[in-house]
This record gives C-alpha cells, structure tokens and sequence, in this order.
C-alpha cells in the first residue's frame, strides 16, 4: 500500500487493498439499523446481522457473505454516495466522503488493530444476534453509537 494513501490518493484510484484497509474493523455497519421512511433517520439498534462476530467484530464469512446475507451493502467508490448518510458516523469510508480525516484510534494511523477496540469505538461485547431477537422488538434494543 502507498504511504498515507488515504490522504492523497481519491477512492476511486485506490487499488483494492487500499479500499479494503480503510475498514477499522469497528463493526458498526453489521448493527441492524431502523430507519424512518419519510425523513431518513436512522437509529442504530445492538441487533447484529447473524455473521457478525461480537468478539472481533468482523464477519465470520466474509469470502462469501453476498450468498449467505444477499442485503449486505458491498461498499464502493461508487455506491458511497447512496449510502454514507446511514454509515456510521466514524466510519472511515464516510468520513473519506466527508472530505474529513481519519480517526486517531484508526488502524492506518495507530499501526494496531486493537485501538479502535480500546478507544471504545467498536461493537466488542455489545451485541445481541438477529436470530434472538424478533424484528418487532428491535426498537428495544436503540443505543448511541459508540464512540460519538
Ligand atoms: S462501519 Fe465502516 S469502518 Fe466500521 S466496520 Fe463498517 S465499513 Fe468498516
Ligand atoms: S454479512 Fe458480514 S459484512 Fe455483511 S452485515 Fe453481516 S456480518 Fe457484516
């Protein structure tokens, strides 16, 4: 990967590997959300999508999670115009989109994946699965997204 891609190269002429590096592994875009239709608020719920893994907060099957959770929103240069007002707010990919900085807590700029757990910022113990939980209960189930 290019030296500090994510300050000078733009999205679109990033190769994979820098595309896929932007994710801090917080979890957060795993959380089932709720939103409301007629103004576009979103609340974040602690209901998890059933691959997410509530100790590392990453999927546990990535390679082939478009067949097992066809929803899953496969992010893209192209696609974040649509979807970075849902994503959560310290999302790398958002803030790229925001035209703002990464986080100190990221993994790019701390050099250690465990930051983002430690600065509090990702759904680490937090979680609850999907298959636990009744859709119609998932309002019970609202919190802040962490780390803001
Ligand atoms: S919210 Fe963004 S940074 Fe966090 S896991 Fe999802 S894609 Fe990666
Ligand atoms: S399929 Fe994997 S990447 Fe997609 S929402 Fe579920 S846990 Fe996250």
């Amino acid at each position: 990967m290019r030296d500090r891609f994510w300050e000078r190269i733009p999205p679109t002429k990033m190769t994979s590997e820098e595309w896929e590096a932007l994710c801090d592994g917080c979890g957060k875009c795993c959380l089932n959300k709720l939103e409301d239709e007629d103004t576009q608020e979103v609340a974040l719920t602690r209901v998890a999508c059933r691959l997410l893994d509530d100790q590392t907060c990453l999927c546990g099957q990535y390679e082939i999670r478009k067949t097992l959770v066809p929803e899953c929103i496969q992010l893209t240069p192209d696609t974040m115009k649509d979807v970075a007002y849902f994503m959560p707010e310290t999302c790398a990919y958002r803030l790229l989109h925001e035209g703002k900085p990464l986080k100190s807590w990221h993994p790019l700029i701390s050099g250690d994946p465990d930051t983002v757990h430690e600065a509090g910022v990702s759904v680490r113990g937090i979680t609850v699965p999907e298959f636990e939980v009744d859709e119609e209960d998932w309002d019970d189930y609202i919190i802040d997204e962490p780390g803001t």
